[in-house]
């Protein structure tokens, strides 16, 4: 498996300047291969594969031999975004997310990550190195991590504000990872609803449920940020008043997402620690269908809007808990969540479940919340679609302990 990690660096004064240079020479082959690729399917309803835009590039570097500066890779590696970008937004679309927009075009101020793939960067004591013709200025900074004996794949440098660069600077590497346990299936589960209003609601073989609520930073910045959202809303666009108010929102937008990964880091962690069990199974995000957008206006647009930045953030936390998991030997299967909030884990019966309705009561004798009422569903169908018939009894078990009851009664499969 690869793992990514991200490392702040200090540039000189120098050294900005031949991030500024080869930035530049980037955004640059990135605005010309969009074009390109959008010209083409204009005229010719033709879409312009990476390879084809890959293999003109030594022509472009005869023709303009400044594109020499940048190491070759780098240019490369700027198409293979481009086409990484094209792709993600044909999949966001696919999956009905409207607010998916096409790439775009960078401006001049605009600092646009450097991509190193497979070469052109260095480890040693203690530092990183790239390669550059832009001047005789080394690039190379001091990182504390040390990645001498690791397989790192592609270390890309960028600014956490690339509008202008007036974030801070980091590199992020990532690299190969060979897990030092390898997983067996224990006949342990644990099984996680991911939500809105609690992060995750999980339930273990043992019938025990564990909770975590949506950061508190969450919350309180989304409130920050509608406010100011109204108030920008309401100024001339472009004015300074408007320039001042979209910079501050744009600003609390970085730190709810900072805080937000801090706390799903800290989450994610304490859930791969916590258990016992070697199988975490999750609904998988993909297969929930996402409402056409394109009728909502006003607050419901808004709602949808963060239901789908949500699904954003929770499909994130899925990708943290994975590599967790993995690293110690443990296993996450997405699998099918339909239906799981909405069916009465007893009987079956399918309710309407609006968000707001936080407990399932149904005609059944079943009342129970509905986060707890959904993971239990996700781990009995884990635990049936793989006929794990032990597990199943054992949990079906420890949940009538705890004072529930299944709705299936266990049966013996017959033999032969
Ligand atoms: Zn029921």
């Amino acid at each position: 498996m690869q793992l990514t990690e991200k490392i702040k660096i200090h540039p000189t004064e120098e050294q900005v300047d031949v991030l500024w240079t080869t930035s530049n020479f980037c955004r640059l082959t990135y605005n010309f291969a969009l074009t390109e690729r959008q010209e083409a399917w204009k005229k010719e309803q033709r879409s312009v594969k990476y390879e084809e835009q890959q293999n003109k590039l030594p022509e472009m570097k005869e023709k303009f031999p400044q594109y020499k500066m940048v190491y070759s890779k780098v240019l490369q590696g700027t198409l293979k975004k481009l086409d990484a970008n094209y792709k993600s937004f044909f999949a966001l679309r696919k999956n009905g997310d409207t607010s998916a927009r096409p790439p775009a075009h960078r401006g001049k101020n605009y600092f646009f990550t450097i991509v190193y793939n497979q070469s052109g960067f260095k480890f040693k004591d203690g530092k990183i190195t790239f390669s550059h013709k832009v001047n005789e200025v080394p690039l190379s900074f001091e990182i504390e991590r040390d990645y001498e004996n690791k397989n790192v794949k592609q270390v890309e440098i960028f600014n956490s504000d690339p509008y202008k660069a007036r974030g801070d600077w980091y590199i992020s590497v990532t690299y190969e990872y060979e897990p030092e346990v390898q997983y067996h299936d224990n006949g342990l589960y644990q099984a996680i609803d991911a939500g809105v209003t609690k992060m995750v609601t999980a339930v273990n073989s043992q019938g025990k449920f564990f909770e975590a609520k949506t950061a508190r930073s969450d919350r309180y910045w989304n409130k920050k940020i509608d406010t100011a959202k109204s108030r920008r809303d309401h100024c001339k666009k472009g004015s300074k008043q408007w320039v001042r108010l979209n910079n501050n929102i744009k600003k609390m937008e970085r730190k709810r997402s900072n805080q937000n990964k801090d706390y799903q880091h800290k989450l994610s962690k304490k859930m791969v620690e916590n258990t016992r069990a070697n199988t975490i199974i999750v609904g998988d995000l993909k297969v929930k269908k996402m409402a056409k957008s394109k009728k909502l206006k006003g607050k419901r647009k808004k709602g949808l809007n963060r239901s789908t930045q949500n699904q954003g953030f929770l499909s994130r936390f899925i990708g943290f808990l994975t590599y967790k998991a993995e690293k110690v030997g443990k296993k996450v299967i997405k699998i099918d969540e339909s239906y799981t909030s909405k069916e009465c884990y007893v009987c079956k019966k399918r309710h309407k479940m609006p968000l707001y309705q936080r407990t399932m009561s149904c005609d059944c004798g079943n009342t129970i919340d509905r986060d707890r009422n959904s993971a239990i569903n996700i781990m009995e169908r884990f635990l049936l679609q793989n006929a794990l018939w032990t597990g199943y009894r054992y949990f079906a078990d420890n949940l009538r302990q705890t004072g529930l009851k299944m709705g299936i009664e266990f049966l013996e499969p017959i033999p032969g």
